[in-house]
């Protein structure tokens, strides 16, 4: 591997790790457990380790299916993570003693109209010049592959390497595999960084605790830019980007409903489903910027099941199970940050965005040759947190006012015409479980309403929501803008 001296190799600093790790999600876990393989003394600090964004997240390895313009180096690294993918299962199942739900099912991404056609003939023709392998597919060819499909598709692209993982397994996996490596827990928030002699020494847990250690990795998600003790400019320039997901359950009468990850554009709409081998069926996900608000909405879950009915009009008969809202770590690039920051002794692992799923692998890879030797490895150099003159962090007040959030539905091309009165997932439809949404909301952010999977007829359309709609504790966002992807 090339690598790059960017520090010399912190040696323990007194009683404590060598390693701290701020921020249990995946990301903080795959940075601890490759970092305590390597023989260091690791603790990670997070209340509800193996939580995050993972409790949500629908788990696409899609390297191919998500490239977007500009996006190439980003690309290049998705795609070493992508590559990693199988190793790194056999690894982490052999090590934890548990499954991931890993999948080589590959993608379909189908186009309803006839501007989703064009929208989807300009991603295989990126695809093409960028060198990956995707195949366009006739209506019929997509519905010989997968029956489900409504006869309206137009078209698709088959991307064989696209894959899936289960994140809740993933995450899982990653905490019993801390453990059985000598991984300490501090079920507890970091509240303060240390720093000492201008240097980064540990931190002071909520509780008061200190705990030392040698070096620092702050990886905690979204809230990344809020941690306490750290100095103006070097805390990284993370902001949380809502996504709402549901999920439903395929009875096994009706298996295989779906035979791989099916993604799609319905009239501008981006949508993917994601079809597991235990009958989970997980259908994402809107993209909002609304600070640190979790709230499951009425019009988030309606455009969802709507498009998704469009795409495939027999969901309508599965039980909906859940629904959730997460937040990812967006950064200002779309890309993570990874390695030293300005001050010694504190490095970033965080800014992952919509694909903190696919980069887990080569994450721990780079940040445990960092943590070891102090030298970062080429495949991370373009993502050093330094690329960023860094201001606090952008979104608004965690604790929030009332009624402050303004729900917008806002995944791409929201706001061109819907199909009203399409989605029928109303209480009643469906087996057990269904219209009783155990919503696992993710970070700090209000609760979830209680009946929000409900959806009838006459829900709120494209855009809309009513005002006032945020429970108590919603953020003051930074604003509803549409985001410009969807997951
Ligand atoms: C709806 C949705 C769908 C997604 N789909 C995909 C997908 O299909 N494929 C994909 O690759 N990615 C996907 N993602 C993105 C992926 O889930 C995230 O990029 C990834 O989970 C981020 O992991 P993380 O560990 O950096 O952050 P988080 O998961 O946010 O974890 C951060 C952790 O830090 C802890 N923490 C915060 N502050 C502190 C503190 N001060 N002290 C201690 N602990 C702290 C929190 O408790 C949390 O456990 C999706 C995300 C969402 C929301």
């Amino acid at each position: 591997m090339h690598t790059e001296t960017v520090m010399p190799p912190a040696a323990r600093v007194g009683p404590g790790a060598d390693v701290l790790v701020i921020g249990g999600g995946i990301i903080g876990l795959v940075t601890a457990w490759r970092a305590a393989q390597r023989g260091l003394a690791v603790a990670v600090a997070d209340p509800e380790p193996g939580g995050g964004a993972a409790r949500v997240a629908a788990g696409m390895l899609a390297a191919v299916t998500e490239l977007h313009y500009g996006e190439e180096q980003l690309l290049a690294l998705n795609l070493a993570s992508a590559r990693r993918y199988p190793e790194f299962v056999a690894e982490l199942e052999e090590a934890s003693g548990r499954e991931v739900g890993h999948r080589s099912c590959g993608t379909l991404a189908v186009a309803l109209d006839a501007d989703d056609r064009a929208e989807l003939r300009e991603l295989h023709a990126l695809h093409l010049r960028t060198g990956l392998d995707s195949e366009w597919l006739t209506g019929r060819e997509c519905r010989r592959l997968e029956p489900m499909l409504a006869p309206g598709v137009r078209g698709g692209l088959r991307v064989g390497d696209d894959h899936q993982v289960d994140p809740r397994r993933l995450g899982a996996a990653l905490v019993a595999a801390c453990e059985r490596a000598g991984v300490v827990f501090h079920r507890s928030f970091a509240e303060r960084l240390t720093v000492v002699r201008d240097r980064a020494a540990g931190a002071v847990l909520a509780d008061g605790t200190p705990v030392a250690a040698g070096q620092v990795v702050l990886a905690a998600g979204s809230l990344s830019g809020r941690l306490g003790g750290v100095p103006e400019g070097v805390l990284p320039p993370v902001r949380p980007v809502k996504g709402q997901v549901v999920r439903l359950a395929v009875p096994p009468a009706y298996a295989p409903f779906l035979s791989r990850n099916l993604r799609a554009v319905v009239r501008g709409c981006h949508i993917y489903l994601v079809p597991r081998e235990s009958g989970e069926l997980v259908i994402g996900a809107t993209s909002e910027e609304q600070g640190w608000d979790t709230t499951v909405t009425a019009g988030g879950v309606y455009e969802l099941l709507r498009d998704a009915h469009e795409l495939l009009p027999g969901i309508t008969e599965l039980p909906l199970v859940e629904t959730g809202a997460g937040l990812r770590p967006g950064s200002p690039d779309n890309a993570p940050l990874l390695g030293p920051t300005a001050l010694p002794g504190l490095h970033t692992a965080t800014g992952h965005y919509r694909n903190g799923v696919l980069l887990t692998p080569v994450t721990g890879e780079v940040m445990a040759e960092l943590l070891v030797t102090g030298e970062l490895p080429e495949a991370a150099r373009a993502f050093l947190p330094t690329r960023f003159v860094t201001r606090p962090a952008v979104a608004g007040s965690v604790s929030g006012g009332q009624g402050a959030a303004r729900p917008t539905a806002t995944r791409v091309g929201a706001g061109r015409p819907g199909v009203p009165g399409t989605a029928a997932a109303g209480p009643g439809t469906g087996g057990p479980g269904a219209g009783h949404p155990a919503a696992a909301g993710a970070g700090a952010g209000g609760p979830d309403i209680p009946g929000s999977a409900a959806v009838g007829r006459g829900a709120a359309g494209p855009g809309a929501g009513g005002p006032g709609a945020g429970g108590p504790g919603a953020a003051v966002g930074a604003g509803a803008s549409a985001a410009p992807l969807p997951r």
